[in-house]
């Protein structure tokens, strides 16, 4: 019987519907890049993009202090800037934090939350991560959610159940209207930053599933609509096959979205 399930997941898009997801490659700079590398980053992408031909979304996420640089550089073309984080707070005295009222003050389309290495180094909960997507969506930005896996959960066959828990704990009391904004980026702890990338199988197993689950959730418009993002050491050279995957809407990608030479190809290998 699983093993059935297995083989549909992966051979079969989630009950094979016509749908027009566009493809998001989102680039998360992480705590890299400085002023001199971006502006070198900003004019290599734009002279590559000049006969851009629209087969994507491009949204790169860098250091809160060099978002308005990056939106300055971007003025005008299709690569949209969002957020890496933050705060679960609305205002007042949270040291180093930035909240959403502050990412609306700069127009930001999107913002990252719930990644691994938050979720891992600053214990992020989901109680916190749900906090957080409420007061983005009260300041019209779209989170992009991150979930997966660490490498003993997979080995030990609990990657789906993991998964599952993450969406159920952070996602299933929203209402529609906040779901609908939302981007998954199912990001396998093991494959980020390792060189070891998920098979486009077994991403795609994963990818069926979580819209498996919000099918089940939230009914089929939104299952069917929502992007769900592959990421995990994503390179130029994976990233067709992967981006080919029925239920792969595009990557996350870290380590391969800070050159513009490689974040080109990236945006190249979206069919
Ligand atoms: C990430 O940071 O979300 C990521 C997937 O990193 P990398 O592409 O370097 O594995």
């Amino acid at each position: 019987m699983k093993a059935i399930s297995t083989i549909l997941r992966i051979f079969v898009p989630y009950k094979k519907r016509i749908v027009m997801r566009r493809k998001l490659v989102a680039g998360n700079w992480k705590m890299n890049q400085d002023t001199a590398g971006i502006k070198t980053f900003a004019s290599e992408l734009k002279s590559n993009l000049v006969d851009f031909d629209g087969r994507a979304d491009m949204l790169i996420c860098p250091p809160f202090v060099y978002l308005p640089l990056l939106q300055e550089l971007f003025a005008g073309t299709a690569v949209a800037i969002g957020a890496q984080n933050v705060a679960s707070e609305e205002k007042g005295a949270y040291t180093g934090e930035v909240s959403a009222a502050m990412l609306k003050d700069l127009a930001l389309p999107y913002c990252i939350i719930g990644h691994s290495e938050r979720r891992q180094y600053y214990h992020e909960s989901d109680e916190l991560l749900v906090k957080k997507i409420q007061l983005l969506f009260t300041n019209g930005i779209k989170p992009v959610f991150c979930c997966g896996e660490m490498l003993p959960e997979r080995e030990a066959g609990n990657h789906f159940n993991i998964v599952q828990s993450q969406l159920e704990g952070a996602l299933w009391n929203l209402p529609e209207e906040i779901m609908t904004t939302i981007t998954i980026a199912y990001e396998p702890v093991w494959a980020i930053g390792t060189g070891v990338t998920a098979t486009p199988a077994q991403a795609q197993e994963m990818h069926a599933f979580i819209r498996e689950l919000i099918e089940k959730r939230f009914g089929s418009d939104v299952s069917a609509n929502i992007r769900i993002l592959y990421g995990g050491s994503v390179t130029p050279d994976n990233a067709t096959e992967l981006f080919s995957m029925a239920d792969i809407d595009g990557g996350l990608v870290g380590g391969a979205s800070l050159k513009a030479e490689s974040f080109t190809k990236l945006i190249n290998s979206c069919q």
